[in-house]
């Protein structure tokens, strides 16, 4: 064992929240440590999520695009796929988004580790490293950015390559002919986009009785219509009771009103019903850290957990589980680590399908507002009235705004079509900067793009839009 290190901030984990708070950590001039098994920083969405996914999902999009453009007089062969190709390509995306992180470590003089570290009390961590050896490294501030796993059904996982989770379809070693992807979330959808392009035959089981359960139902209704014809077949209100594996394949069982063929035999079984987090496996309880019901850290608005100088930020920290809110909290919790007066209290935190069409949305939902008995005007622009998508051939879009109806304060933003991840961050700046519908209105959005959608909306709150007429009412607004 080497001689204890100490660290006036260490961070445990190097994904888009770890990495992130140790950038800006020694940004505000602190000494940093940061700890991952990983050669260079990344973590699960560098590594095995969000990066490699949307590779994969461009190379998809370029094959249904082929398929597309007959309409347009143009034809192409069948594309040809060498899947050794895409995975080097996929691979190089990684190592070079990866590598870049590595470099940005080193740039700010922040100390790596690579290994696994567990408290052994609330001032000290004993870590693993790769080589086999033990480092101890005592700290003055400790952020912890554990990341989350994939969730297994207990009693439904088959030990078999057939039988796949999200880092093992990321993989993809092979093209099954067939594939049952459990689970109608985001992440079961999106690897179904990329395994369908390629000419698998994907079914999608889902519980309940919608795929994106987060997701507003016309928004997901505009997406489910097009899955519709790129997947076999979408199970909703089906549970999966049994998996067995055979000489041919994987034989599920499949329970639910719906259920037209109890057990069906899939080539590949893909699990994609949800993240936990990371707070198992690291000494939690010996630094007297608080974990709540579902394993997740319990922290405050600056993401300190009720150990004052431990912070707790990302997936292992509650949802939503995503890249960008834990980048967002590292840097809250590093700004407080350095004294600043900070919190953590967005009013909208984008969540993007990267489907095709892409399903995005912030701020209020409409079931949410539901929920919550809110009264609010929503006002859709549907693309069918848009010349920009008809231009791409992508009618097959909505945008939609949420409005307070006495202030005019647009409350939340949804778009389900093309491009939508990128159009979500104008809604984003709406909803945080308190924008009016008047303000989306008035504000000149280039002609033709996607995002006049969003003009129009808003334009519709207050009667017809340009492209859209409604008979005007007797009286009121919309
Ligand atoms: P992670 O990225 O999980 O990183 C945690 C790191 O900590 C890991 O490297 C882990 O090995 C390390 N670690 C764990 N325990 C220890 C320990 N004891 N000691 C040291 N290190 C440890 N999000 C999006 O916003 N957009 C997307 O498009 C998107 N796509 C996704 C696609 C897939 C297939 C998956 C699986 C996820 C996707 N996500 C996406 C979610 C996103 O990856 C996570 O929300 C994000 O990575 C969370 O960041 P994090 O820093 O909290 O943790």
């Amino acid at each position: 064992m080497s001689e204890s290190i100490h660290a006036r901030v260490v961070v445990i984990g190097g994904g888009p929240g770890g990495y992130a708070a140790a950038f800006k950590a020694a940004d505000l001039g602190l000494e940093v440590t940061l700890i991952d098994e990983g050669e260079n920083p990344g973590g699960v969405c560098l590594y095995r999520g969000c990066i490699p996914s949307k590779a994969l999902l461009h190379a998809a999009k370029l094959i249904n695009e082929t398929h597309e453009a007959g309409e347009m007089g143009i034809t192409f062969t069948e594309p040809e796929i060498d899947l050794t190709r895409m995975r080097a390509w996929k691979e190089s995306v990684v190592k070079r988004l990866t590598g870049g992180l590595g470099q940005l470590t080193k740039a700010r003089n922040i100390r790596y580790l690579r290994g696994t570290a567990a408290f052994t009390d609330s001032t000290t961590l004993a870590v693993d490293l790769v080589d086999g050896e033990e480092q101890i490294v005592t700290f003055d501030n400790a952020i912890i950015a554990a990341g989350s796993s994939a969730t297994r059904i207990p009693g439904l996982w088959i030990d078999s390559p057939r039988m796949i989770d999200s880092t093992g379809a990321l993989e993809i070693p092979d093209i099954p002919g067939s594939m049952l992807v459990i689970g109608g979330g985001y992440i079961g959808l999106e690897m179904g986009t990329v395994y369908a392009s390629l000419g698998t035959r994907v079914s999608v089981v889902e519980m309940l009785s919608g795929i994106l359960p987060g997701a507003d139902r016309d928004l997901a209704d505009v997406l489910k219509k097009r899955l519709d014809k790129l997947f076999h077949e979408i199970m909703l209100e089906t549970s999966v009771t049994g998996l067995k594996e055979t000489d041919d394949g994987i034989e599920v069982t499949f329970e639910g009103e719906n259920v037209t063929e109890k057990t069906q035999l899939f080539d590949k079984v893909l699990m994609c019903v949800g993240r936990k987090p990371n707070s198992a496996n690291l000494g939690l309880d010996k630094a007297s850290v608080q974990v709540g019901m579902r394993g997740f850290i319990t922290t405050d608005q600056q993401c300190r957990t009720n150990i004052p100088h431990i912070f707790a930020i990302g997936d292992i920290a509650g949802e939503p589980m995503l890249a960008h809110k834990a980048s967002h909290e590292g840097m809250v919790a590093a700004e407080a680590i350095a004294g600043e007066k900070v919190a953590f209290e967005p009013h909208a935190i984008p969540g993007v399908v990267f489907t095709d069409p892409e399903l995005a949305w912030c701020g209020l939902t409409e079931a949410e507002a539901a929920r919550r008995d809110m009264e609010v005007k929503v006002v859709r622009f549907p693309w069918a009235a848009s010349g920009r998508a008809t231009t791409l051939a992508r009618n097959d879009g909505i945008t939609k705004l949420l409005i307070d109806p006495r202030t005019e304060r647009i409350l939340g933003v949804g778009i389900c079509g093309y491009g939508a991840g990128e159009m979500i961050s104008e809604g984003v700046l709406a909803v945080e900067m308190a924008a009016l519908a008047s303000d989306l209105k008035l504000s000149i959005h280039p002609h033709p793009t996607l995002s006049e959608t969003v003009m129009e909306a808003a334009e519709s709150f207050y009667g017809s839009s340009t492209h859209l007429y409604r008979p005007p009412k007797k009286s009121g607004k919309g």
